[in-house]
């Protein structure tokens, strides 16, 4: 079933990934680990912009933006050329930003994602290497702000600025978009997406018969789904009423979910690009295949292997390696479980936990959930009650085995279920017959009966059954 776009839409996105796992900056060796610290304390002439200060290329950081470029099955320039684009503005002290500009480092690349109606190849258009200005913190909205503050720390950090093709058809392909990309860039381990500000996106946006508008300032995967539908309808509305979508520049305010105009859109010549004269161009063509050959098993990759080596369902395979922690995660807990149970557990049970928690997989350990698949798997506890074991630790701490103790979760013995099966079918003559005459419901109560005597700690499937063998025999 191809999806129809009744809307004409037309999203394209560009991506600031911070390279952040760097030791050291774009073009100066001013430390990278700014997080935690002080403003404006990770600075020096070079990432402050002083006159006379001379950048010096980052060669990791070339590598990184060559293996995200190759992983992106892009196309690597032959020699690297940094512009310089022109611009003033309070976070960017020397006038104009280290840029790539007619020769951006990769090109030409693609993401396969799954859209409205199947895969979907989004065309990336171009990968650049630039550094990030400082950061600007508005006090009270960007409109209606008394003042602002600069932190010069992320001055010169280096930024690979993703660029794609207007391929993706809404709001949801591009969040999937967004994710696939994150995911992609924390297997090459060249980024960590919990740092603020590690991932900034705008978007273009166009509907049939209007003009494109550009959404800055999104920063999560959320927002950006959020801004779009926004932004779709703002446009929407003001076509129907038979007024003009202008090309223009549009904030998201994340706080108040709407796009508010920043300026009309300026064009590529208002930069007076012109080369770097203080860098002279490097060859990188010689190093794409020792690159290429060390790159790491990729989300696709490692989704086909998880089937074929572990035998597990497409959609296991799928929720495991969207993330390499919980890939990785879950290939210890398969060392000692059967297969598919530890998919199961992992990818249906602790990934949703956790998800609802908004945790990470270190909140749990491999021991514990293999110990807990195990209870399971050797009749000691119920499936619920594994369940409320990972929850229980995840909001409380504490080892599988105190918690079934602690809670009194082991299951009851077998003979201990049959003696109370026994009694509940002798106490209830009048359910019992009501069942054997066709009132189905009548057993519900039964086995209930049975879960009341063993308090809870017998397997409702499994009173059921020996439940329908006693009373039919
Ligand atoms: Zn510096
Ligand atoms: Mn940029």
């Amino acid at each position: 079933m191809a999806y129809k776009n009744p809307e004409g839409i037309m999203i394209g996105l560009e991506i600031h990934v911070q390279l952040n796992k760097l030791n050291s900056k774009m073009f100066c060796g001013c430390s990278t680990k700014y997080h935690e610290v002080e403003p404006n304390t990770h600075v020096c002439p070079v990432c402050l912009g002083l006159p006379g200060s001379m950048p010096v290329i980052n060669e990791q950081a070339v590598e990184s933006a060559m293996k995200v470029g190759l992983a992106l099955n892009c196309e690597i320039v032959q020699q690297t050329q940094f512009h310089r684009k022109n611009y003033y503005y309070p976070d960017l002290p020397k006038g104009f930003q280290i840029t790539q500009y007619d020769y951006p480092i990769a090109s030409k690349g693609r993401i396969v994602i799954e859209g409205e109606d199947g895969e979907l190849v989004v065309r990336i258009t171009r990968a650049h290497m630039e550094e990030d200005p400082g950061r600007l913190v508005h006090i009270g909205t960007i409109d209606k702000s008394r003042g602002t503050l600069i932190d010069y720390n992320r001055s010169g950090m280096a930024l690979l600025e993703i660029v794609t093709e207007p391929d993706l058809r809404s709001p949801k392909e591009a969040r999937r978009f967004l994710d696939k990309l994150r995911n992609i860039l924390e297997y090459l381990d060249v980024f960590d997406s919990t740092l603020e500000g590690a991932m900034r996106v705008d978007a273009n946006i166009s509907l049939a018969g209007g003009s494109r508008a550009e959404v800055k300032n999104i920063s999560s995967h959320k927002g950006a789904e959020r801004a779009l539908l926004y932004e779709i309808m703002r446009q929407k509305n003001l076509l129907r009423r038979g007024g003009k979508v202008i090309q223009e520049t549009r904030h998201f305010d994340e706080s108040r979910g709407v796009t508010i105009s920043l300026r009309t859109k300026e064009e590529e010549h208002d930069y007076r690009y012109f080369p770097e004269p203080d860098l002279v161009p490097m060859r990188v063509a010689d190093r794409t295949s020792g690159i290429l050959a060390m790159l790491p098993e990729l989300p696709d990759a490692k989704r086909e292997r998880f089937i074929s080596q572990y035998g597990i369902t497409d959609m296991h395979a799928k929720a495991l390696t969207s993330e390499i922690r919980i890939a990785d995660f879950y290939e210890q807990v398969a060392a000692k479980v059967e297969y598919k149970d530890g998919a199961a557990w992992v990818a249906d049970v602790l990934k949703g936990e956790l998800n609802y928690r908004d945790l990470t997989v270190e909140s749990f350990t491999v021991d514990n959930m293999v110990e807990i698949i195990k209870m399971v798997t050797h009749n000691s506890i119920t499936e619920k009650s594994a369940v409320d074991v990972i929850r229980t630790i995840l909001d409380h701490g504490g080892t599988p085995l105190d918690i079934v103790k602690e809670k009194g979760l082991l299951k009851v013995e077998d003979d201990v279920v049959s003696k109370a099966v026994f009694e509940v079918i002798n106490e209830n003559g009048k359910a019992v017959q009501d069942y054997l005459d066709g009132k189905e419901q009548s057993l519900n109560f039964l086995v209930g009966q049975v879960m009341k005597k063993t308090r809870g700690r017998a397997d409702a499937r499994d009173v059921r059954e020996i439940m329908l063998e006693r009373i039919k025999t």
